[in-house]
């Protein structure tokens, strides 16, 4: 990181290291063994790491699939140039139907009525459209339920141009331990389900069930393909929480400012909307050029922590709209235009989204979704 203070444009910035992605995405490929293709979640801009650049660094490094919530986000990546399939895992709204076809993405389909419509426009561009059907086995979201399997697929098969070339389900809770006895049924209903499709004449060579904590701790459900997003991110320290053996994988974002300004307060002041802080003692209050608007959640006023040389300085008073105040009066040296980690290491101290996370009463994949547009990706 430079240290000249660079007056050109505001110092608040996401460094994405793309090498950690890639290492995450070979660490966890040996973790679960051949066999098993890898596609990767960039939905919700690469939750929060840059969609674009995530996926053209991982279809380098030979990324199977990639996954994305909405066909607007599946778009992007064509339009920056990803050849490899995408599936659209929130399957699509009428009137996007063609978005599908002219970009050659992969629907996510659960319900008649978008099977039907997908179907009319195929057969206007004298195409088959291939498609995966979502079943709900327990996570009572999006899918098809597991005890309708067999009618949906018989439905199914009165639209000529679409091909069921894959099956997925979700877990709702793959990470728990307590869990495990629920997570193990909604393998079992989701094989019952395969089967259903099989008995129902299609053929859909693509199963997958598992998200990350799903392919790093229930080996029986790595099947066709898993569907890794916060493990590619270097982000389930907050999710796989209990004992587990695991890859090794490392956090892709850190998230840097610098000191605007800093002043000498008397003790006994107020700093900030809402007269939430005061200081005890004369003190070195530090500007941060950095708030709520940038997705430095409003919640870490006065928990949160920053680090200044190497050192970490407490946030003092209410995060604001655009700016936060720590108290470096125990980091002399702290000075206008010294660099400020949010989010990576910095001497012996890390801060990761999982620590901001816990003190904003949220998981990491928040954090790191929630970094805003003001904030310039870096790509390092
Ligand atoms: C977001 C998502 C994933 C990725 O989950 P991670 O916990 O980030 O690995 C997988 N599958 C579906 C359907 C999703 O929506």
């Amino acid at each position: 990181m430079s240290t000249s203070f660079q007056t050109l444009e505001r110092p608040t910035k996401a460094y994405i290291d793309l090498d950690a992605l890639a290492h995450n995405f070979h660490s966890i490929k040996d973790f679960i063994g051949g066999g098993h293709q890898v596609l990767a979640v960039v939905k919700a801009d690469a939750y929060g790491h840059g969609a674009v650049e995530c996926a053209a660094r991982l279809e380098a490094e030979g990324i199977d699939w990639f996954g994305v919530a909405i066909p607007e986000e599946g778009v992007e990546l064509r339009k920056a140039g990803i050849t490899r399939p995408i599936l659209c895992l929130g399957s699509l709204w009428p009137g996007q139907e063609h978005l599908i076809v002219e970009n050659g993405l992969t629907p996510v389909v659960f319900a008649a009525p978008t099977a039907e419509r997908l179907n009319s426009i195929a057969e206007e561009f004298g195409r088959t459209v291939d498609i995966h059907v979502k079943i709900d086995t327990g996570m009572g979201r999006l899918g098809v339920r597991y005890t309708r399997a067999g009618d949906f697929a018989e439905e199914l098969k009165g639209f000529s141009r679409l091909r069921v070339a894959g099956l997925l389900t979700h877990f709702a809770s793959a990470e728990d331990p307590a869990e495990d006895k629920f997570t193990l049924e909604q393998i079992e209903h989701f094989s019952e389900a395969v089967d259903a499709f099989v008995a129902a004449g299609h053929d859909p060579e693509i199963h997958d069930l598992a998200n990350s904590p799903g392919a790093i701790r229930h080996i029986e459900s790595r099947a066709g393909m898993v569907r890794i997003g916060g493990g590619l991110y270097g982000l389930l320290d907050d999710i796989l929480v209990a004992p587990t053996d695991r890859p090794e994988m490392r956090a892709v974002m850190s998230l840097r400012s610098r000191i605007a300004h800093v002043k000498t307060v008397p003790a006994g002041e107020s700093l900030g909307y809402g007269r939430t802080f005061f200081t005890e003692r004369e003190s070195r209050i530090a500007l941060i050029p950095i708030g709520y608007a940038d997705g430095y959640p409003r919640m870490l006023s006065n928990r949160a922590q920053m680090l200044v040389s190497g050192k970490l300085a407490p946030v003092v008073g209410r995060v604001s709209m655009d700016w936060t105040e720590i108290d470096v009066t125990d980091i002399p040296a702290a000075e206008t235009g010294d660099e400020i980690t949010l989010i990576g290491s910095d001497g012996v101290h890390s801060m990761t989204a999982a620590t901001l996370a816990a003190q904003a009463e949220t998981i990491g994949y928040e954090i790191t979704c929630g970094i805003s547009p003001r904030v310039p990706r870096v790509y390092v």
